[in-house]
């Protein structure tokens, strides 16, 4: 890109780049209304974002817990700066990896029950590794259809056949299974964009019956769902230990950034030896694992985050119950309201903005045509004043058509 100029505020390049890289699909996207453009936060702390200069609730977040800008997480991330410098400086098979990295690795397999677990620098990142290192080029893939983007991603381009069941529906899968034979079968325990489920239970039993390995991906369930936050596995009563391949991420509601792959030493294993992923990327910051660390311990044992996080969910959903807008059926942080058209999510979520709510309105292509809806994420750190200022802000929002 060598010189940039500005036509009515688009600006038009004069790369070498074939235009129909650069231009074409940039005026597409503008044409569609569906240009994506990045909001610049000026600061944040718990609920609160200030955004251009206006202060508003963040319903579009992440920390379901609260802990990012929490005093004890920040201090923790100090501390481990302090104990091990900024960054880790090397990959994790040269020099990269630290007693604090293998600390985090060793509380994560003592707290999910599994023998080895690896730590990656996103969950982007490990869902690439973890798919691709365990399928051959030909073989197949069984992907619930509303996968993670990352999950899909991978599955691409890991040179198998991708088949994608219904989602959430034990019928579809094993019609998949019965068609074209076993191969890795791909879940998450929580949806993002719908907050709903997987009957996690159905899934292992159809796994043992062809013999087909799983990968379930439970980056909205932990720190959320289960006993002391141990995800969607322990809130249906079953064993991590029964999954092939576990990945969890950090930068959701454990409040830092990264991912772990959980599974049996020998996999963990393979991994370190083949995941091009792993071996040739610097490590996680060791203050990023030392603070992670603090961020599971902490709210391991503060069962009164979920709680609080749990009566936030339950008071929003009770305030809406008499509203017209649909609000699908979910436990956790994501609650989507539906719109139907991008038009009304985006009037909605404008609306919103209006009233000094930040949330956002999710549309197609990331979501199936007619389902456009606002992605709520209802957190601990909201307030009672908060989850009002939402409600009633909906309640104006419903009128919209
Ligand atoms: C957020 C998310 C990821 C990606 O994790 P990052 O650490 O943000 O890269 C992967 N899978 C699911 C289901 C997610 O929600």
């Amino acid at each position: 890109m060598r010189i940039r100029r500005s036509i009515r505020g688009a600006s038009v390049s004069m790369s070498r780049f074939d235009p129909r890289l650069i231009s074409e699909p940039l005026e597409q996207r503008r044409r569609e209304g569906t240009l994506r453009q990045r909001t610049i936060i000026s600061s944040r702390r718990g609920s609160r974002i200030t955004v251009d200069g206006r202060e508003y609730v963040n319903f579009s977040s992440n920390d379901y817990l609260g802990l990012a800008t929490s005093p004890m997480l920040m201090a923790a991330w100090r501390e481990g700066a302090e104990l091990w410098g900024a960054g880790s400086g090397a990959s994790p098979l040269v020099t990269g990896m630290t007693a604090a990295h293998e600390e985090l690795e060793q509380f994560i397999c003592g707290f999910l029950g599994m023998e080895a677990a690896l730590l990656f620098s996103s969950g982007f990142a490990a869902n690439q590794a973890a798919v691709k290192t365990f399928v051959p080029r030909g073989g197949v893939i069984h992907a619930d259809r509303l996968a993670h983007a990352s999950l899909a991603e991978a599955a691409m381009l890991s040179g198998a056949r991708l088949f994608r069941f219904r989602h959430n529906d034990p019928v579809s899968l094993r019609r998949s299974l019965e068609l074209h034979g076993p191969g890795l079968i791909i879940t998450e325990g929580v949806f993002s964009m719908d907050g709903d489920e997987a009957p996690l239970g159905a899934i292992l039993s159809l796994a043992d019956e062809f013999h087909a390995p799983v990968l379930l991906d439970d980056a909205h369930g932990f720190g959320v769902l289960g006993d002391g936050g141990r995800g969607s596995v322990s809130a249906q009563g079953l064993a991590h230990s029964s999954f092939d391949l576990v990945v969890g991420t950090f930068g959701k509601a454990f409040g830092t950034g990264g991912a772990f792959v959980a599974g049996e030493r020998a996999v963990i294993s393979c991994l370190v030896n083949f995941a091009r992923e792993y071996v040739y990327s610097t490590h996680m910051p060791p203050c990023c694992a030392h603070a992670t660390l603090a961020a599971m311990k902490y709210a391991s044992r503060n069962e009164s985050l979920r709680e609080r996080l749990r009566e936030n969910i339950a008071f929003f959903r009770e305030r809406m119950a008499c509203s017209p807008l649909e609000i699908l059926p979910s436990r956790v942080s994501i609650q989507p309201v539906m719109a139907g058209s991008s038009a009304r999510a985006l009037a909605m979520s404008s609306l919103l903005r209006e009233r000094g709510i930040f949330a956002g309105a999710i549309r197609p292509p990331t979501v199936p045509q007619g389902t456009a809806r606002i992605r709520l994420s209802v957190t601990a750190a909201h307030t009672r004043e908060d989850l009002e200022l939402l409600a009633s802000a909906l309640d104006e929002a419903g009128r919209l058509s």
